[in-house]
């Protein structure tokens, strides 16, 4: 896996895909993490004496009237103050202008140029990894350094097309490598390896069930999904969420896996309307109402949970224990989580929504590491190859 330590950069022309798709509010940046996120690998090219050119995608460009909000001059005002430094913006992706700004580049300048996504406007350039524009972006540079993880499972013209017309000269930047090395503990996880699993639907997960019940020791299931094979194993589960269409899945899973598959022993039940959260209880599946629903996992759960994790010595997660959104429901994610972190259990948080909720726990900065990657990071934990990362090696 070549990184871009690997390369002697010195004055030459360095083309780095980062991943600066920051929310904007009225004109306005209101979380720029993403781009705080970049600047190692950003100044270790500056650093190097690399010529460093910048790029991104920012929303998605369906339209004429995408273009305005999506233009990502934003980007290169706030970059520009992080790196204490220059940053040039060019607001076109290709072109005289860029190629004349390129050439005039010293070492160690930055340029940004727009949005990669305005190609998208004609015939989806970008997004269909269009050949044309893939050469032509690599042809602006010496090497190819890609840094945007989130896109890493999609081939688009500013990752895969660049890579296959640079080969030899690609390389990962920092937050891809550091991604990569976490999540690679899947590969060869030191045992006892626990598997955590909550979010909604069964559907969602299947691609990943199928993968890790194959490596794991143990998978604990929380969640609304755990209904479905609490349902598929004969429990009432009451108005919880039901996955209809996949409890003969669940049901296989169960009888090939018995041993490993751990399920809720009970269960949180509340009302949760607009209004708030109302009616909370705690139930076991013998005796849950037959309207009761489901909506996070029992005390007695939790510490089921966590008799199986203190021995763990690898923990991949992914999804919420329950409607974690509701604070009153955070409890079960959260005393989970609390316990691996005040054990010092190595472990992997892996999507969107049980990052998310490690935030709002407070945890997420004390995990092994929280994965930023969304469908991407799903995606690895199916065991599938992933475009971005297959052109680069
Ligand atoms: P991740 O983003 O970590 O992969 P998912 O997107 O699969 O997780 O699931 C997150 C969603 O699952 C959250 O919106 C949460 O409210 C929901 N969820 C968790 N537990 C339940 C439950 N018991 N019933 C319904 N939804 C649930
Ligand atoms: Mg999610």
């Amino acid at each position: 896996m070549k990184s871009i330590r690997d390369f002697d950069i010195d004055n030459k022309k360095v083309l780095i895909r980062c991943d600066f798709n920051v929310p904007i509010k009225d004109g306005v940046i209101t979380d720029d993490t993403r781009i705080v996120g970049a600047l190692d690998t950003i100044n270790y090219a500056i650093d190097k004496g690399a010529k460093v050119i910048l790029f991104s995608h920012l929303g998605r460009i369906k339209e004429e009237a995408d273009l305005e909000k999506n233009d990502l001059k934003i980007v290169s005002t706030r970059l520009s103050e992080l790196l204490n430094k220059k940053v040039t913006f060019v607001p076109s992706t290709r072109g005289k202008e860029l190629e004349e700004k390129i050439n005039n580049m010293n070492s160690g300048d930055v340029l940004l140029f727009q949005n990669t996504r305005y190609e998208d406007l004609d015939g989806k350039k970008e997004s269909s990894n269009d050949s044309e524009l893939g050469k032509y972006w690599a042809s602006l540079g010496d090497y190819f350094i890609n840094d945007a993880f989130g896109t890493i499972h999609r081939a688009h013209a500013s990752n895969v097309g660049i890579a296959s017309n640079m080969e030899g000269r690609c390389g990962f930047g920092f937050l891809v490598e550091k991604e990569l090395n976490a999540l690679s503990i899947l590969d060869n996880p030191e045992r006892p390896f626990v598997v955590i699993l909550g979010g909604a639907k069964v559907e969602d997960k299947i691609g990943v069930i199928k993968n890790l019940v194959t490596k794991a020791d143990k998978i604990l299931i929380g969640g609304g999904m755990a209904y479905t094979f609490l349902k598929a194993s004969g429990k009432e589960i009451g108005e919880s969420l039901l996955d209809e269409g996949n409890i003969d899945f669940c049901k296989d899973i169960l009888n090939s896996y018995n041993d490993k598959i751990v399920l809720p022993i009970d269960t949180v039940v509340a009302d949760v309307t607009d209004e708030g959260v109302s009616n909370i209880k705690t139930v076991d599946f013998d005796s849950i109402g037959s309207t009761d629903k489901g909506v996070d996992v029992g005390e007695k759960t939790v510490e089921l949970f966590e008799d199986i994790l203190k021995d763990a010595k690898t923990v991949i997660w992914n999804g919420p224990l329950g409607m974690y959104e509701h604070e009153e429901l955070i409890k079960g994610t959260n005393e989970v989580l609390s316990y691996l972190v005040n054990n010092n259990i190595k472990t992997v948080l892996g999507g969107g929504d049980v990052v998310a909720a490690a935030e709002l726990c407070g945890l997420k900065d004390k995990v092994f590491h929280a994965s930023t990657g969304g469908g991407a990071t799903l995606e690895y934990l199916e065991g599938k190859e992933l475009p971005g990362i297959v052109s680069i090696k």
